[in-house]
């Protein structure tokens, strides 16, 4: 070994979510990981509404219990507003068995918890040290460049790179692998707030999604800390056109103009333009992407964390078999499995946009059985194919749709 060369059997390349979970069970299992960050902890990142199907990943990697020892605001479900019209899902009644309830949690304190318990567990961790290329050859092996904080350069030879980078998008980067997003394009603008107007009760901790009109929507979430995160999803012209004018962006929601007007702004409003990403493929010889880094869709839904921890654990859980010599078949065991879970949320993103799922949650009266359904795939429990909506995905949102339509121009017309 060169003094400037460490051997690990895994690197893991970002300390988010995805990263952390991934670290804590392939070294619970005696694993050799490294994992750089290329940022200092705590660190802001967007993100903050979980859902309760990640709770199992945090508890199968054995890093549930200080999440829990913190105080983060408790999420049992979620609201959304259009105009009169509130649908409110709660999780406790859901179609499939499992978690109810999750939190909404400021990133930076969350993630900075999961790293530093991670490095408590005896993980090798890095901040501030940065992937810069790397070489995989043709058994996988591969030789990685980090730039370390003082900027002096080193590699890591490893036998598996988990690539949890984030939006840092790193080995679909240097590999070519991003292709276009099937998802519609649209962007954000967010910020934190000094929530100084928040109601008592209830109405002051729920997370809710203001429907503005069908391309355009304004998240609330509350934090045990008194800050509240806010923020507007919307088609790119639009978001551009206020040019980070979030005040003046805040006049679109009647429901929520009083409360955050005139408060103060924890930082200056940040804008993400055509978040969704996608790529050719999620594995290759001696890597995976997990995480962002290998798909992110839309925020509608806070399906990100869940997907990335989801993908971590089942990455790291395939590589210690491999790394144990068992075969692994990692487009079926990890690909094809992945995308089956993406591809009900895609759905549901997509039929959001058209409106036809904004149809199901807004038609009075509710059908309490395909509340349950649909609150399930709210939960993120989106492999679970008892569940018709997500066996059907493709189709029942859609026909569902048409014939309540169909319904309401029946009743017009009698
Ligand atoms: C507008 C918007 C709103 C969102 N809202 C939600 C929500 O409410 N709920 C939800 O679940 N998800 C949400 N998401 C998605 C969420 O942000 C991500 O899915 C989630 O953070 C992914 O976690 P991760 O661990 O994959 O990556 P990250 O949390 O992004 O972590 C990646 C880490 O990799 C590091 N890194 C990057 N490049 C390098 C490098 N070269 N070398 C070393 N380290 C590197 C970064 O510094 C970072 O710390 C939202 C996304 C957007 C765009």
């Amino acid at each position: 070994m060169k003094s400037n060369q460490i051997e690990v059997d895994v690197l893991i390349i970002g300390a988010g979510p995805s990263g952390c979970v991934a670290a804590a069970y392939l070294n619970k299992k005696g694993v050799k990981v490294k994992v750089v960050e290329k940022s200092k902890f705590p660190r802001f990142v967007i993100g903050e509404s979980l859902l309760p199907k990640c709770m199992e990943h945090f508890e199968e990697a054995g890093l549930l219990h200080v999440l829990e020892n913190h105080g983060f605001e408790i999420k049992r479900g979620a609201r959304f507003l259009r105009d009169d019209i509130v649908c409110n899902f709660d999780f406790s009644k859901k179609h499939t068995a499992g978690w109810d309830w999750t939190w909404q949690v400021p990133r930076a304190d969350f993630d900075d918890l999961l790293a530093t318990e991670i490095k408590k567990q005896g993980v090798d961790l890095s901040f501030e040290h940065e992937v810069v290329d790397t070489q995989i050859d043709n058994n996988g092996i591969s030789i990685t460049n980090i730039k370390d904080e003082n900027g002096q350069q080193y590699t890591i030879k490893a036998n598996f790179i988990i690539d949890s980078s984030g939006y840092g998008r790193v080995l679909p980067r240097l590999l070519g692998l991003d292709k276009p997003s099937s998802i519609p394009e649209h962007s954000s603008m967010f910020t934190h707030v000094k929530d100084i107007n928040r109601p008592d009760g209830e109405e002051g901790t729920l997370i809710t999604f203001d429907v503005l009109d069908r391309d355009t929507w304004f998240w609330v979430i509350p934090f045990s800390n008194g800050d509240t995160s806010i923020g507007f999803v919307g088609k790119t012209e639009l978001i551009e056109s206020y040019e980070g004018d979030m005040e003046n962006m805040l006049k679109l929601s009647k429901y929520y103009h009083k409360r955050f007007e005139n408060v103060d702004f924890k930082f200056n409003p940040i804008s993400i333009k055509n978040y969704a990403k996608s790529v050719t493929q999620l594995y290759g010889k001696g890597y995976v992407l997990t995480g962002n880094s290998a798909e992110f869709l839309d925020p509608v839904f806070s399906s990100g964390v869940t997907f990335a921890t989801e993908s971590a654990l089942k990455a790291a859980k395939l590589i210690d078999k491999a790394l144990n010599n068992q075969s692994v078949d990692w487009q079926v065991e990890y690909s094809d499995y992945i995308m089956k879970g993406v591809n009900v949320f895609a759905t549901y993103v997509k039929e959001w946009y058209t409106g036809n799922l904004q149809t199901l949650f807004f038609h009075r009266p509710e059908n309490p059985e395909i509340k349950k359904q649909i609150c399930a795939v709210l939960a993120g429990y989106v492999w679970d194919e008892t569940n018709p909506f997500v066996k059907k995905h493709d189709r029942l949102v859609k026909n569902l749709a048409h014939i309540i339509h169909m319904n309401e121009k029946e009743n017009n017309t009698d």
